[in-house]
């Protein structure tokens, strides 16, 4: 029994186990936490698992220790003990006794996939007026609307439900990448749901001006006039592209009297509510506000945070809760953006079989942040601000002990510096909910175990330190707490 460790091989083990025991666990937890994962020993009856991810070793034990004891201990008869690790190795595909990817996905009974992260969505006009041009993707019942948006989307469901009802012409209004597109199309699939005899167009501000612009090129726009004003329903999004088209607003104008006269539902998008639309007639302004307006609004933490766990459901991947976290926290402005850094940070971490880490995540909103700089004004403000609600606590405790920011955030350790370093982590995981390893990526990419170092060296400190306690409480006014 002495050397057990030379005897087993590792690696066969491991797959003996899971073939076993994959029926029992999350699908999402294989392809993330379990992916990564191996025997690191098995000695004297004490069997220790590692895991890669950070979360991995609590998780297993709480969650399937249970279950999953029974299965080993029927291959290692004299089983006594299971202990969990976490192991960051094990992210490295060459670690030597971890399963190699095909192997661990055969053993659980899938092939490998190709990247089943779908690309940013465009929506696809079919070279004509169809209903079919709605992108099957965006749905009322996979629109989060959170406490935000239940207005936008309850007007939605009612439009739905009774097309040219008392909400016509719905307009809805708001920033970009906050879901108009997404609400707009869904109610046009609502529609056809309920009544699949109903002819629905959806279509863009641009792509009507682009006919239009086509028809009398060719001379008869009498067809493109019949086909538009032929409609149940007709879905205009961006109508702030109508601005100073004259041509085309005006064409506009009588597809809408045309279609509102008769009874059919008219939905409109726009960056801005009517009365703020610049270049329009004032006249086509007023009828844009006849029905209902409501405006999309931006997210709040708690809705962005389910908007991404059901984006992760959507393409079968299980992150890191707090990796999760750190991108509802950092990215805003835009639903879309964030899930674009989403879905970067998963693409990128399945080249290497790997999961997104905070780490990458927060390489991909750098280099967004980056890339931004140039195309939108909107996006950098908004980081801006962002980063001030870290930035605010550096900056306040710098100040407070007469430090420069630099001096706070980086290597020093001479105790004047690292006490108020100290004090800074601790604030930022107090007030701002940061996980430890998002405080270390503030702090120059240090090591997560350093800061809850920190943080819990100030908590230990504070009951008996009555300077201390004090620094922190008039640090925590001057943030407004
Ligand atoms: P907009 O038209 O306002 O610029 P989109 O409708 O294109 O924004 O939304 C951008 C992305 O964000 C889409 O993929 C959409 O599905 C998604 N999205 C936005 N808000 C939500 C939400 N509340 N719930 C689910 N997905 C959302
Ligand atoms: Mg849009």
């Amino acid at each position: 029994m002495a050397n057990e460790l030379i005897q087993i091989d590792k690696k066969a083990i491991w797959e003996q186990i899971l073939s076993k025991a994959h029926p029992l666990i999350d699908r999402g937890h294989l392809l993330t936490i379990f992916v990564n994962s191996a025997i690191l020993s098995y000695q004297e009856g004490v069997l220790v698992i590692g895991f890669a991810s950070i979360i991995g070793p609590d998780y297993v034990k709480e969650k399937y220790h249970h279950k999953i004891f029974p299965i080993i201990k029927e291959i290692l008869l004299d089983l006594n003990e299971i202990q969990y690790e976490m192991k960051s190795s094990l992210v490295d595909a060459e670690y030597p006794d971890k399963l190699s990817i095909d192997v661990f996905m055969n053993v659980i009974g899938t092939q490998r996939k190709q990247r089943k992260v779908p690309n940013k969505q465009e929506v696809v006009l079919e070279g004509g007026m169809r209903s079919k041009i709605l992108n099957k993707r965006y749905t009322l019942q996979n629109f989060i609307p959170g406490s935000e948006n239940r207005l936008v989307h309850a007007a939605c469901m009612a439009v739905g439900a009774k097309p040219a009802g008392i909400y016509n012409p719905l307009y809805v209004y708001g920033g970009v990448g906050l879901g108009k597109t997404h609400l707009l199309q869904a109610t046009g699939h609502e529609i056809l749901k309920n009544f699949p005899e109903k002819r629905v167009v959806y279509m863009t501000a641009e792509h009507f001006i682009n006919k239009i612009v086509e028809a009398i090129g060719k001379k008869h726009t009498k067809p493109f006039k019949d086909e538009y004003r032929n409609l149940d329903c007709l879905i205009v999004d961006d109508i702030q592209f109508f601005a100073n088209k004259a041509t085309s607003e005006q064409e506009f104008f009588h597809t809408f009297n045309d279609l509102y006269d008769n009874g059919k539902q008219i939905i409109l998008s726009a960056d801005r509510p009517p009365r703020e639309l610049e270049g329009f007639d004032d006249r086509l302004k007023s009828r844009f506000g006849m029905g209902m307006l409501i405006e999309v609004s931006k997210p709040s933490f708690e809705t962005r945070l389910a908007i991404l766990k059901a984006k992760c459901a959507e393409y079968q991947v299980m992150i890191d809760p707090e990796v999760v976290e750190f991108i509802a926290f950092n990215v805003t402005h835009s639903v879309r953006e964030m899930i674009g850094v989403l879905v970067t940070a998963i693409g990128e971490a399945q080249l290497e079989n790997a999961t997104p880490t905070i780490r990458t995540v927060a390489q991909v909103i750098r280099k967004l942040c980056r890339d931004q700089e140039v195309g939108s004004i909107d996006f950098k403000e908004e980081q801006k601000r962002v980063a001030r609600s870290l930035d605010d606590v550096i900056d306040i405790v710098a100040r407070y002990f007469g430090l420069t920011k630099s001096e706070l955030i980086g290597a020093d350790r001479k105790k004047e510096i690292m006490m108020p370093r100290q004090i800074s982590m601790y604030l930022i995981r107090e007030i701002l909910n940061q996980s430890y390893e998002a405080i270390g990526e503030t702090f120059g990419g240090r090591n997560h175990t350093t800061v809850m170092h920190a943080c819990n060296k100030v908590i230990s400190q504070i009951k008996d330190d009555q300077n201390l306690s004090r620094d922190i409480n008039a640090l925590k006014k001057e943030l407004g707490f």
